[in-house]
């Protein structure tokens, strides 16, 4: 593979160090970024750069593929920042198709479960529309779709004016509204709890206006696209020119005021149990928002360590397999299936790749799913992996804006995906580390008017 030598200009020796804690896409774009005036080191505590931690291998008829787990999938009208890093570093993107299939959870008689929507995507006047399939066709499958257009109608409009919603929470918004109950309960409340990783409740909670914007950006008919080679294609791309330290758990860290450099970062080794202390002049901690609070609370509870506790986060797992009894009928379901029981506090989702992305076509099929509600036979199982996640309240939007103040003055600075007033995804995660990369006299290289291209470097095809 070759790499893009992109943003080569890397500090001189005698640049001032920074410590970028956490390789998530987050910390990876923020040493990226600051390598052009600081000398940095990437701490991360697993054996390699976070983001690609859990990607594995699949054999299968005879053909080798690398797996991400999460998929990372995202829209170009919501992920502007992730689109134009990917497309700077020449990352090669791939659409994916994303059709759904609702199905009940199976009573005791039953075998699988029960579909009562399936859509399939078609394009009309460049535009993504959500058609029922025939096997729902029925009067609930009408119901659904009118009341899906409905309320894509109504998120449109609403939109115009976010400043509205902006202290209200989404469940507010959905009870002031006539909407569809069975759409919202049924439909929509298992899409976003699994964009946003969370039960519904969390998702009722989100200020209305950033699941307003997300909605009305265009993710219902633009394409979903994923990096077609996935993390194994972006890290090395995003690794070039600075230190990376893998295994490195950083444990606390202690500001020393009246010295120079006024930082001490304290890790230790998951292979050796050696423990280190570094100085650095900046940190930026881009490790989950309580791991966050716990680096910084270990000496003296700063202010920044009291907001960081006011960021909820949901965990969750995904399991990697082959047992095609998590969807309704192996061959008839659509990509992406949805299992609603009413008794949960989220949907069980399973992708199957072999439908949903190109790459993995000729494969036997492979799916992940989140939440299972059954889970897939154990036989089946190709690996798991376990995640914490922030969520966004009014309350925890408040401490966040408190934090991004901070930021401004402090030589210890927080960066993630839950660091802007956005849904925590993969673009917030840049552009976070976009925001703290300015705040330190850095260029971001697809904003400034240099001589570098802004096509992908290596000819890469964006194939979406
Ligand atoms: C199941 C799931 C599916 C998702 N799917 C999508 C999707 O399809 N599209 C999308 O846009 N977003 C998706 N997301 C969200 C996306 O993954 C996050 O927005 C993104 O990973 C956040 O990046 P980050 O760098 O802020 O944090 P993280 O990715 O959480 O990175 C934090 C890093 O810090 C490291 N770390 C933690 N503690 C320490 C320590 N003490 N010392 C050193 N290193 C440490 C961790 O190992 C990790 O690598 C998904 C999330 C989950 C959980």
């Amino acid at each position: 593979m070759s790499i893009a030598s992109t943003l080569s200009n890397t500090a001189p020796a005698n640049a001032p160090r920074i410590a970028v804690i956490g390789a998530g896409l987050a910390g990876l774009s923020a040493a990226w970024l600051l390598k052009q005036k600081y000398q940095v080191t990437l701490f991360e505590s697993h054996g390699t750069p976070g983001m690609g931690v859990y990607t594995s291998d699949y054999h299968s008829n005879g053909l080798h593929s690398r797996v991400d787990i999460p998929l990372r999938i995202f829209t170009k009208g919501y992920y502007p920042e992730l689109f134009s890093l990917y497309k700077y570093l020449g990352v090669e993107m791939e659409s994916s198709d994303h059709s759904a299939v609702y199905q009940y959870q199976n009573t005791h008689k039953e075998k699988r479960p029960k579909a009562f929507f399936q859509y399939h995507n078609q394009t009309l006047f460049n535009k993504n529309i959500r058609l029922p399939n025939k096997n729902t066709l029925t009067p609930k499958g009408l119901r659904l779709t009118l009341s899906h257009f409905q309320f894509f109608k109504q998120i449109e409009s609403d939109s115009q004016d976010t400043m509205a919603l902006s202290n209200m929470t989404f469940g507010e918004y959905v009870n002031q509204q006539n909407f569809n109950k069975h759409y919202i309960d049924e439909m929509l409340l298992p899409a976003l709890s699994v964009t946003c990783t969370c039960d519904y409740q969390d998702i009722l909670n989100y200020p209305c206006d950033l699941i307003v914007e997300y909605l009305a950006c265009g993710v219902m008919n633009e394409g979903i696209v994923r990096a077609k080679l996935g993390v194994d294609d972006i890290v090395p791309r995003l690794t070039q020119g600075y230190r990376v330290r893998c295994f490195e758990q950083v444990q606390s860290i202690e500001e020393k005021t009246n010295e120079s450099p006024s930082i001490r970062v304290t890790s230790k080794n998951s292979q050796t149990q050696e423990v280190s202390i570094q100085e650095f002049d900046y940190v930026i901690i881009a490790t989950q928002a309580n791991v966050a609070h716990d680096i910084l609370s270990k000496n003296t509870l700063t202010s920044q360590a009291k907001l960081l506790a006011n960021i909820p986060v949901q965990s969750s797992s995904m399991i990697l397999h082959t047992d095609s009894s998590q969807v309704y009928h192996a061959k008839k379901a659509s990509p992406v299936s949805y299992i609603i029981d009413k008794t949960q506090k989220r949907p069980s989702t399973s992708v199957d790749l072999t439908k949903a992305f190109s790459s993995y076509q000729h494969q036997a099929p492979i799916y992940q799913t989140w939440n299972p509600i059954k889970p897939p036979k154990e036989s089946h199982v190709l690996s798991r992996a376990h995640f914490t996640r922030p969520l966004v309240t009014l309350q925890s939007r408040q401490s966040v804006a408190q934090l991004m103040e901070l930021n401004k003055r402090s030589s210890i600075k927080i960066c993630g995906s839950y660091m802007v007033n956005k849904i925590p995804l993969l673009d917030a995660a840049v552009a976070s580390s976009i925001n703290i990369a300015k705040q330190m006299g850095c260029t971001i290289p697809w904003e400034e008017n240099t001589d570098k291209p802004l096509e992908p470097l290596n000819n890469a095809e964006l194939a979406y």
